[in-house]
């Protein structure tokens, strides 16, 4: 079968490799859809920490596909099922396991970060995934490409839920690319009185408006703490969300924010540039929840496949390109660029 497999930092290479084997207690999925996710392009370019000899992996954790072949000990899992599944399991047993929320588990493994993934025609499911409740049917009007994309709009669920978002909120959500846009659906959705974007790169600029941003500001024409003050009856966002790998965005939140306001990490700044300049007084004089979210549970997952479902986010808007397995080196490089949010591979 025709697999992408990271080759240590900067490479990868799509290769001819074996249909992995499976045990009694696994499944075989037929991959049908799988999206490339900025954590896929970071891999590409500097590894993963929780893959420290850089060993080589098929990439791809956003998925969906048809169940091909089971194992002879799996139960309530039928050949033929469409199906998609959340990507991260944990040990088992901690108390994050415990609570659903195997994302935190310190011993977490996660398909294309350190077992075999998606970016392939086949994939083996290990048994976890199913004892761990984190394989989920399809309904019928959910196609395998939104199926794949359930991954990244649970991330947004969870970032979403974490700023507790009501109706009188005004929300500030920082950048503007696929993670930024989920947020900005989900923002409204949860009923926010008014969202707010700030980016800088036009053609995302156009894309927030047309995902429904009720003013999109660009900090560098204009001065983003004056908007933003006008916009919010002189107060400042009550949420700011902030969906960029930016330690400027993250120190200039504290200056932005309301009293009572509620701060979200949404993204993870890189190695060695992961310290910043916090003013603590800011946080204990305007009684300000800063917080951080990284990826979703379980039950996050399940909410966002049901959100899907109901047709208040047409995933299908956010798909910008499609390719073939073959041609990964054209769409990582088609993920990166601005005018694009998810790019798919349909395989
Ligand atoms: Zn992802
Ligand atoms: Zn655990």
């Amino acid at each position: 079968m025709i697999a992408v497999i990271y080759k240590g930092k900067g490479k990868f290479s799509v290769e001819d490799v074996l249909i992995p084997e499976i045990s009694e207690d696994e499944i075989l999925l037929k991959v049908r859809a799988a999206s490339i996710c900025g954590t896929d392009l970071k891999i590409k370019e500097f590894g993963h920490f929780k893959n420290p000899d850089d060993k080589p992996i098929i990439l791809g954790h956003e998925f969906s596909g048809e169940i091909v072949k089971l194992g002879k000990n799996v139960r309530n899992l039928n050949e033929g099922m469409r199906i998609s599944i959340a990507p991260n399991i944990g040990c088992g047993h901690c108390r994050e396991c415990i609570g659903g929320y195997t994302n935190l588990c310190e011993d977490y493994e996660a398909f294309g970060i350190n077992i075999d993934g998606a970016f392939a025609e086949f994939l083996r499911v290990p048994s976890r995934y199913i004892s761990q409740g984190n394989i989920f049917i399809l309904p019928n009007n959910i196609t395998f490409d939104e199926g794949a994309l359930i991954e990244p709009l649970s991330a947004a669920f969870n970032g979403t839920e974490a700023a507790g978002i009501t109706p009188s909120d005004i929300v500030l959500i920082i950048g503007a690319g696929p993670m930024g846009i989920l947020n900005l659906i989900l923002a409204k959705l949860r009923g926010a009185q008014k969202v707010i974007v700030s980016e800088i790169i036009p053609e995302r600029i156009e894309i927030a408006k047309k995902f429904g941003a009720d003013f999109v500001i660009n900090p560098e024409n204009e001065n983003l703490k004056s908007v933003l003050m006008k916009l919010s009856y002189h107060r400042g966002p009550d949420v700011i969300i902030i969906a960029a790998s930016s330690g400027k965005a993250q120190e200039d939140s504290l200056d932005l924010i309301a009293r009572c306001g509620r701060i979200v990490l949404f993204g993870g700044l890189p190695r060695g540039k992961d310290i910043i300049n916090f003013k603590p007084n800011v946080i204990h004089y305007k009684q300000v929840i800063v917080t951080g979210t990284t990826g979703s549970s379980v039950i996050q997952y399940r909410k966002s496949l049901e959100l899907a479902a109901s047709k208040k986010i047409n995933l299908n808007e956010l798909i910008s390109k499609k390719y073939l397995l073959p041609d990964a080196e054209k769409a990582f490089s088609s993920a990166k660029s601005p005018e694009n949010l998810k790019v798919l591979f349909t395989i």
